[in-house]
């Protein structure tokens, strides 16, 4: 079986939430509900991995290609990658 996996930001939950209840679709009783189901659902917590290659770049593990002019990710806090919204986590050069 196949889920699908996003991060719900609590930003996004106070958006829907006012449309639904603005528009009249529900009542806040039923969103809690509807929160509650959410919680329970799994997230996918796997990091975005960063590898620097050779020109100074990081590849991403969701395809991706970053170019930092000054400093690493963390330097530049960057918490999450701009493109799955995945967490990041630069890959550590042995
Ligand atoms: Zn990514």
């Amino acid at each position: 079986m196949t889920t699908q996996k996003f991060i719900i930001t609590t930003g996004t939950i106070i958006k829907v939430r006012n449309k639904l209840l603005n528009d009249g679709y529900i009542n806040a009783l039923v969103f809690e509900d509807i929160v509650q189901l959410l919680h329970s659902c799994p997230v996918n917590n796997n990091p975005c991995i960063w590898t620097e290659n050779e020109d100074g770049a990081y590849v991403t593990t969701c395809g991706n290609t970053y170019e930092i002019i000054n400093g690493t990710p963390r330097e530049n806090h960057m918490n999450f990658c701009p493109y799955c919204g995945k967490r990041l986590r630069v890959k550590e050069n042995d």
